[in-house]
């Protein structure tokens, strides 16, 4: 079968011919229907300081997945050869104290599909059993596959209430995007957006964003302010990154106000927490993967309700992983929202 695996501690990647994988205890096979890039992925491309210290060549790259089980291996009851298959990327180890609490997402010693194992950017792939979720037939797999970056969206958006609640998105990134449709969804009555880039500004326009701001040129504190009586908005969700916006989005929020945090900033970030956060009395959330499996529901159900304007977001679809290395340069170039390979088409 056709795969890119990261082959040398370097930049980039290769297509390479290896054997379809067998499946061992607890694991399925999947045919990949679709899969998609993640940030991560761009960044074990780029082999960056993350990745270097993460990441140990030769293996495949990729976790986004839509698939069919085709093969399971011993002891696997729950998953059947047919099944319509996304799956989760933490794979979690069910006896830690946050595991037992129920808190999966954070457990102490994840390990990440795709990161440190082999992953799904080839024609088959291996998934261990406990991380796959059945999808509903009705969901096409170029959305199916795109479950998982959904599920840090929902989480960041939907960490407190937002039907009715104004909004402030910074960074109209693939995640942001994601992030702008399900507020649309949710029932957000506005959602500003802040972003640098004219490309992701014109998507955001397009998934539903109800005013576009460019941070690079624009007041975004005085912007907000103006568009919300002089309040602020109601909810700030950061899905940048940048320690600008995340200042911006604080002191454009109003005080008592709720903050999600899911953007991963270079370093150490330096504000004023008395004034920008205690004092405003503000509800701040780190997020970081998927609830699970809650956040699972909650994407699929989105997904069936067919509110979410997801095609917009899919900017490049690819036959096959030929042109892998453009869809890479592109990305990082950031010329693209979600770029979706169908390797067995
Ligand atoms: P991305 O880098 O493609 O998107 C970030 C966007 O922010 C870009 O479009 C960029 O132009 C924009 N931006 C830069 N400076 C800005 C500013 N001052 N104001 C507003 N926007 C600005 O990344 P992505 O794939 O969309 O992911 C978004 C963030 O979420 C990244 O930081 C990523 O590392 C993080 N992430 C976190 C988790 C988690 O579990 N916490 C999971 C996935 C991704
Ligand atoms: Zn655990």
């Amino acid at each position: 079968m056709t795969a890119i695996m990261k082959t040398k501690p370097a930049y980039g990647a290769e297509l390479v011919e290896v054997d379809v994988p067998k499946p061992k205890e607890g694991e399925v096979l999947i045919k990949v229907l679709a899969t998609s890039i993640c940030g991560s992925d761009l960044h074990i491309y780029e082999w960056n300081e993350w990745a270097q210290s993460r990441i140990k060549p030769p293996q495949i790259m990729g976790h986004e997945v839509a698939g069919e089980v085709i093969e399971v291996g011993k002891g696997v009851k729950d998953v059947q050869i047919g099944d319509y298959v996304s799956a989760e990327t933490h794979i979690v180890c069910g006896k830690c104290y946050q595991c037992r609490t129920g808190n999966y997402h954070v457990c102490q010693n994840t390990k990440i599909f795709g990161v440190d194992t082999d992953g799904v950017f080839a024609e088959y792939a291996i998934v261990p059993a406990q991380n796959v979720w059945k999808n509903p037939k009705e969901i096409p797999p170029e959305y199916a596959t795109l479950q998982e970056p959904l599920g840090n969206a929902v989480d960041t958006v939907l960490a407190g209430p937002i039907s009715g609640k104004t909004v402030l998105i910074t960074g109209a990134g693939p995640l942001g995007l994601l992030g702008i449709t399900v507020a649309k969804a949710s029932g957000a009555s506005l959602v500003i957006v802040s972003e640098p880039s004219d490309f992701r500004r014109e998507l955001a326009k397009k998934v539903g964003a109800d005013v576009v701001i460019n941070p690079m040129e624009e007041d975004v504190v005085k912007e907000v302010k103006d568009l919300t009586d002089g309040n602020g908005v109601d909810v700030f969700l950061e899905f940048s990154g940048a320690p600008k916006a995340l200042e911006q989005g604080l002191k454009a929020i109003t005080p008592g106000g709720r903050v999600s945090l899911l953007g991963l900033f270079p370093g150490e970030v330096t504000f004023d927490v008395n004034n920008l956060i205690i004092f405003k009395a503000l509800e701040v959330h780190g997020i970081t993967g998927r609830h699970l499996w809650q956040t699972w529901y909650t994407v699929s159900n989105l997904l069936r309700s067919g509110k979410l304007n997801l095609d917009p977001i899919i900017t490049h679809k690819y036959k096959g992983f030929d042109k892998f290395e453009e869809a890479f340069e592109l990305m990082r170039a950031g010329k693209t929202g979600k770029v979706v390979f169908f390797p067995n088409k």
